[in-house]
């Protein structure tokens, strides 16, 4: 049995700031990596947006810094998946894929979320080459050119209106007849002269040589007006959803209808004293690297003023 004060669990931007605050306020953290060490951002290549690298660093590197930069205050990183919590009482306890228990005074939890994707082979084939589920994340390397965003509700509208007024033209691939999206949504995706909207359609693959330069699409799918065409584009975004990974914590702690774990804002508290949450799987809204390393901040010093409050410090 480890027995450690602070519990990290997740080892993405949020895990990772975590641990840096938290080793430097001298609590000794231990950051479970989970099966994808360094989270979310392994999976991209030029990060343009984070602060500080004025000419973009590639994702797995910049993971690569914040690993290092944790570890360098005395942050222990143990290359596991934690399993299952039990919340009920202090010490807290979790169980890792090993099987070996964890006793925790206090627990961040940074476990991320995941995009949905349609579940095409062509979508890992060109991931990075012309797939994204981000439009803020990648939509500036489509300026000017032709993009589609697969997806009917208010993200699948807002990514469609963002790229917009970058991209030379949007189609908006719909599965149904109508849009899910708010009515003022649709409205301004409707008075968007670059957007065209492709009611009661599907993707069933991609083409290119390098990279994206199409999608194969079928109208009215197993309809006697089935119809097949493609679209010339550059850039296949995905809107259709994001599963935070919080599956461990149903019945630990307070989750939302969707999964994200409900925090006290401004602060990363959950309704478990001693229990914070930080990043994607607490944040439906941002889902950016800078907003999770932000709340990762919080949620160390948030776990530091726990510990001190319940004389543990
Ligand atoms: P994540 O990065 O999702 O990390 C979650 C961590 O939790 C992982 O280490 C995982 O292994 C771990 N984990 C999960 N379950 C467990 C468990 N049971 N036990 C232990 N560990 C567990 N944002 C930007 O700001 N700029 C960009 O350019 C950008 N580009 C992106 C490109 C792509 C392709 C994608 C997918 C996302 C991009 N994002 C970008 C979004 C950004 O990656 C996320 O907002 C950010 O990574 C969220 O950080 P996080 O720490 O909350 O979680």
């Amino acid at each position: 049995m480890e027995k450690v004060r602070v519990l990290i669990i997740g080892s993405g931007p949020a895990g990772y700031t975590a641990g840096i605050y938290a080793s430097r306020a001298n609590l000794s953290p231990v950051i479970y990596e989970g099966d994808q060490p360094g989270g979310q951002l392994i999976q991209t290549t030029e990060i343009e947006n984070f602060p500080g690298y004025p000419e973009g660093i590639q994702g797995p590197e910049m993971m690569e810094e914040f690993k290092k930069q944790a570890e360098r205050f005395g942050a222990k990183v143990i290359s596991r998946r934690i399993d299952s919590v039990d919340f009920s009482q202090r010490p807290f306890k979790a169980v890792d894929d090993a099987g070996e228990t964890i006793e925790a005074d206090a627990v961040i939890i940074s476990t991320g979320a995941s995009a949905k994707y349609l579940g095409l082979p062509d979508e890992e084939k060109y991931r990075g080459m012309g797939v994204s589920a981000c439009a803020t994340c990648d939509g500036f390397f489509y300026r000017k050119k032709n993009v589609a965003v697969v997806g009917g509700g208010d993200t699948a509208c807002e990514e469609a209106l963002y790229l917009s007024n970058l991209c030379k033209k949007v189609y908006l691939i719909v599965r149904k007849g109508y849009l899910r999206a708010s009515e003022v949504m649709q409205k301004r995706v409707r008075e968007k002269e670059n957007i065209s909207i492709l009611f009661n359609c599907n993707t069933t693959g991609l083409f290119g040589e390098d990279g994206v330069e199409g999608a194969h699409v079928v109208k009215n799918l197993g309809t006697p007006e089935e119809d097949h065409f493609t679209i010339d584009i550059d850039g296949f975004f995905l809107a259709i959803g994001h599963n935070p990974n919080t599956g461990i914590f149903k019945g630990q702690i307070d989750l939302d209808e969707q999964g994200y774990i409900k925090t006290q804002a401004p602060t990363t508290k959950t309704n478990i004293p001693g229990v914070f949450a930080a990043g994607d799987c607490a944040d439906p809204i941002y889902r950016q690297a800078i907003v999770a390393a932000g709340t990762g901040a919080r949620a160390a010093l948030d776990a530091e003023k726990f510990l001190m409050d319940s004389n543990d410090l």
